[in-house]
């Protein structure tokens, strides 16, 4: 069996899939709790705790953003992802008016990691990054055609940045929340999220990553 479809005066000769559901790209609106459940037990075992569902409106951004990655940060100009080399304020402004719904997602790491090992936290740091991209790519399958992850610290996929020259893997690469120009604190402090800020070496802290959505 076949379904016809009649579009400007052609017929086109679809597959019947039986009874099959299709995940049909921008068929969705808003996201369901039983995807959102679905995505947070597969990615619990990568440290990831929490995903929320929130209205693109609630993202801050600001130009003291980019000041402090341009003053205060050993990325600024070394890395692909990060400024200058990441839409200004401007550009992102334009992009965040092109969605309505995003993810927040949020783990936690410890800070011992954080500060003794740059090995191990590279590693910490391209596992989460990782379960990120992965999730977006289970979104993409699931319809969203948009998804696109903002992520938590400069790219880390190759231990020293290849920029200026050409990026070994584009299309794995994504940009961190800060060289969106996006107040990551200010955002959440907008969602009602309260973040403690670690202040010793044992104290586990937060990480942050967000999913433009729809
Ligand atoms: S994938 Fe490698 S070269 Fe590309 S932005 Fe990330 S660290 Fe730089």
């Amino acid at each position: 069996m076949s379904r016809l479809s009649r579009q400007k005066g052609i017929i086109l000769e679809f597959p019947d899939n039986g009874h099959k559901k299709v995940n049909s790209f921008r068929s969705n609106k808003g996201i369901s709790e039983r995807l959102l459940q679905k995505l947070l037990e597969n990615s619990r075992n990568c440290g990831l705790e929490g995903i929320i569902p929130f209205a693109v409106e609630k993202i801050d951004v600001a130009e003291w953003v980019r000041l402090k990655c341009q003053f205060g940060c050993c990325q600024y100009g070394t890395n692909w992802c990060c400024p200058p080399a990441s839409p200004d304020l401007e550009k992102t402004n334009a992009v965040l008016k092109e969605y309505s719904l995003a993810l927040l997602l949020i783990g936690s790491r410890q800070c011992k990691n954080f500060y003794l090992s740059n090995a191990r936290r590279r590693a910490e740091q391209v596992r989460s990054w990782k379960e990120v991209v992965g999730i977006e790519r289970k979104l993409f399958l699931e319809g969203y055609d948009k998804a696109i992850s903002l992520v938590s610290g400069a790219c880390a996929l190759c231990r020293k940045c290849t920029y200026p020259e050409a990026c070994r893997f584009p299309r794995e690469r994504r940009p961190p929340i800060e060289a969106f120009s996006i107040d990551l604190i200010g955002t959440l402090k907008n969602l009602g999220i309260a973040t403690p800020v670690a202040q010793q070496t044992i104290d586990t802290f937060r990480y942050y990553a967000i999913i433009l959505l729809q």
